[in-house]
């Protein structure tokens, strides 16, 4: 059944549906009925879907031809969603890019580019402003109307005047007379529409270094030339403390002088407020967006609308603001901070990488994009090292600041003192010295919970308490209300359950290992006891409920009302507070244990990044850094430690060359998952057979079962495809897929530039 009956000829446009259909049949053409023509590509429309015509959201693509089907097949758009500005054709293709290269279809694609306040219209108003009339004033009117009129006719601008203020400025209190002067026709009223967010958490951070240092100017000076040269990529390699953020100011600042606008991207929602601060506070005269998901819906609906009507010229957000709508001709510099975080990897479908995109986008803008980070990715530092990119150093901070001492502990050799089997007597009796000096420490532990790993006592029965629908331990999260102190919760699948109070196979009692923040949290509490409450504050994502709690912690650190801050890398990064005199890592091995090629680039950004946070003392006392290992002479703990970057890139591009490992090629990673162990066996050899039949040159490892080889019940089977150019294995898989292999969707996952194999 049609919704619609055609007045005249129909049009024709491509639309691509919000689902996950497949990527072959991506988009589906509709008719355009009379009363919507013409519809703007761009504009999100409804469809009907399927047999049963089911209502969908989908984007009009582009302009459709004829198609050849019977009269009585077409079908019709139903609406056009008006609540959403269409998008512009820049972000159109840069969409089909994302969803050709990273496998996912048109439709889910987009529906990820607009943020779901935006398709909602959250916080979108339409409100009445005011203007007088061409009607003369009468001789007579009451006081308050007579006020009102005053009050439009002295406004003196061109835009008329809202409601709101037209009434505070007249001094009226209810619409009344207002209305009895519209009556007369004394006063027009126009609608227009805004959308409201509230204020967005960060203030204003105008402070500006008395003098640059020779490093900073000289990376701004050689940036600023190719401001106008068209696209080139810039990483800045400079220490943590180098005054990274100061150089992209400056940039910034030159972009905005030449009437041009500036895109930044910061790995974490917890840094933009600090970062945000610090660009509003830079430049008050233009307007900064903020976008990330950690706003409220109506704020990031007014955010992007600021981009989109061109009002914004700094926009600042995390990896999804690289869809910021800002118009591609008046880009003039992309900015990704810590371009080297997991952060910037999505970990669903579109999983695209923000700092590539990023790269990408600067092509399309023809401008530069400038890469800054203490520990480049080794994808990046190749490119700059062999001379794709250019390569800018900052090694040493601004004059009185030096690096921190780091000392290895290694944990192993602390048997006899340690307070507990995850930490060091060393650590606990810094932790005592500046906190009881007056001063501010930060622990790291990435390790959620109570106990990470809970099993029977009695080694004969080695029960260990695991998920049953996954491949991993419980977590014990502590809790004094429930009867054994806490529960047990399982870190992938979210699943809970009772904490037994013995072993079930054997009924001896249990023990729990493997710290997490919550028991370090205790621990600390204990041995700092000249520290009250409020002064030991944990920081995870149990813990925090949000961008304005987060927010307000670090406040009160900044403040000195806390003395020692811990938790898991949300606090691991960014951050700049002069107090703190000692960062502790509790463990560095968390991410060496992992089974990926990355663990090791991973250990070493952990360390640096963690120890970059102490040692800013401007007067000269040096700041301590204690990272406690179990592996203390692995050469990523080791060259971190002596802030060896050069040689620890060196050493470890060489072995990702010799294992033919990115970024020496290029990888793909497709995960198979199914509540049947055989089935998803067998859709992965089918597809490993595929690949290695298209004919391309590309390696395949498995497949094999993931090391995570259940989550939430299905089962996972894994191959990774290994070769030269993402094109290659583009190819290959377009093949596959033809094949009848690869249906994109639950069962499947394909991660193109994985950044994680678990
Ligand atoms: P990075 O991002 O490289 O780790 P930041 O940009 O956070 O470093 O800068 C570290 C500290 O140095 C900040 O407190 C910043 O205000 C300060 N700083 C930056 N540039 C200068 C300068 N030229 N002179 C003095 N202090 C500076
Ligand atoms: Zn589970």
């Amino acid at each position: 059944m049609d919704l619609f009956e055609p007045n005249g000829p129909p049009s024709w446009v491509q639309v691509a549906v919000e689902r996950g259909l497949r990527l072959d049949v991506d988009e589906l053409t509709y008719a355009v009925p009379t009363e919507l023509h013409p519809i703007a590509v761009g504009s999100r429309v409804h469809v009907p879907l399927g047999r049963g015509g089911t209502p969908t959201a989908g984007w009009v693509v582009r302009e459709g031809s004829t198609p050849k089907i019977s009269p009585e097949r077409i079908k019709y758009v139903i609406d056009v969603d008006e609540r959403v500005t269409p998008l512009p054709k820049s972000l159109l293709e840069l969409s089909r890019w994302v969803s050709d290269y990273y496998q996912c279809p048109m439709g889910m694609t987009l529906a990820s580019v607009v943020p779901s306040a935006v398709k909602k219209g959250t916080g979108r108003s339409i409100k009445r402003h005011w203007s007088r009339s061409s009607r003369p004033q009468p001789d007579r009117l009451p006081p308050a109307q007579l006020r009102i009129l005053t009050a439009v006719t002295a406004h003196d601008e061109p835009e008329p005047i809202a409601e709101a203020m037209l009434l505070e400025k007249a001094r009226v209190k209810t619409r009344g007379p207002l209305q009895a002067l519209e009556r007369a026709g004394l006063v027009e009223a126009t609608l227009i529409e805004s959308v409201r967010g509230e204020d967005i958490p960060g203030g204003l951070d105008p402070r500006r270094p008395a003098e640059l240092t020779d490093e900073q100017n000289k990376v701004i000076r050689s940036v600023t030339q190719t401001l106008s040269g068209g696209a080139s990529v810039h990483v800045l390699h400079g220490v943590t403390g180098s005054g990274k953020t100061e150089v992209y100011l400056q940039l910034i600042e030159r972009v905005l002088a030449e009437g041009k606008t500036a895109l930044m991207l910061v790995p974490e929602i917890a840094l933009t407020p600090q970062t945000g601060a610090r660009l509003s506070g830079r430049f008050p005269n233009h307007r900064v967006a903020i976008l990330h998901s950690g706003l409220h819906a109506s704020q990031r609906h007014a955010e992007w609308q600021a981009v989109r009507s061109g009002e914004a010229r700094v926009v600042l957000g995390a990896r999804s603001a690289v869809f910021a709508p800002l118009r591609e001709e008046e880009l003039g510099l992309i900015v990704v901070d810590e371009e080297h975080e997991g952060s910037y990897k999505q970990e669903q479908s579109p999983r695209y990488h923000g700092r590539d995109l990023a790269i990408l986008r600067g092509h399309r803008a023809n401008c530069p994009v400038l890469l800054g980070s203490a520990t480049p990715s080794m994808e990046s530092w190749a490119k700059a090292t062999s001379g794709k990119w250019a390569l800018h150093r900052m090694r040493s901070r601004p004059a009185g600041m030096t690096l921190p001492q780091v000392e290895v502990i290694d944990l192993a050799q602390e048997q006899k003192s340690k307070i507990d089997r995850d930490l060091g007597k060393t650590l606990i009796d810094g932790l005592h010295e500046v906190t009881s000096a007056g001063h501010q420490a930060i622990v790291l532990l990435n390790r959620r919970g109570w106990a990470s790993w809970i099993g029977c006592s009695n080694q004969t029965c080695g029960f260990t308490l695991r998920c049953d629908a996954c491949e991993s331990s419980m977590v014990m999260h502590r809790d004094r209300r429930l009867p054994q102190g806490g529960h047990l919760k399982c870190h992938h699948c979210l699943r809970a359950t009772r904490l037994p109070s013995q072993c079930p196979d054997c009924g001896k009692g249990l023990i729990k290992l493997g710290l997490g923040t919550q028991r370090l949290e205790e621990v600390l509490r204990e041995e700092l006891s000249h520290l009250n409450t409020d002064q030991i504050v944990r920081v995870d994502s149990d813990q925090i409920n949000g961008l304005h709690d987060l927010h307000n912690i670090l406040g009160a650190f900044g403040r000195r009302e806390i003395r020692v801050l811990l938790g898991t890398q949300m606090i691991a990064k960014g951050l700049d507070f002069p107090g703190v005199r000692l960062v502790g890592v509790v463990s560095a091995d968390t991410a060496l244990q992992l089974p990926d090629f990355r663990a090791s680039e991973r250990t070493f950004q952990l360390v640096s990044q963690v120890a970059g946070r102490a040692g800013r003392t401007p007067d000269g006392t040096k700041a301590r850094v204690i990272v406690q290992s179990m592996h203390p002479d692995n050469p990523a703990v080791v060259h971190a430690a002596e802030h060896e970057w050069d040689r620890f890139a060196e050493h470890e591009l060489a072995m990702r060359a010799a294992a033919g490992l990115p970024p020496a090629k290029r990888m793909v990673r497709i995960v198979f998952r199914d509540r049947d162990l055989d089935s998803a066996l067998a859709s992965a050899n089918a597809a490993a057979q595929a690949l290695g039949d298209s004919g391309e040159p590309i390696e395949i490892l498995g497949p094999a079962p993931c090391p995570m080889a259940r989550i939430d019940e299905r089962y996972r089977i894994g191959l990774e495809m290994l070769a030269d150019t993402p094109g290659t294995l583009g190819r290959a898989l377009g093949r596959a897929r033809l094949a009848g292999v690869l249906k994109a969707g639950e069962k499947v996952v394909i991660d193109v530039d994985p950044m994680t194999l678990l």
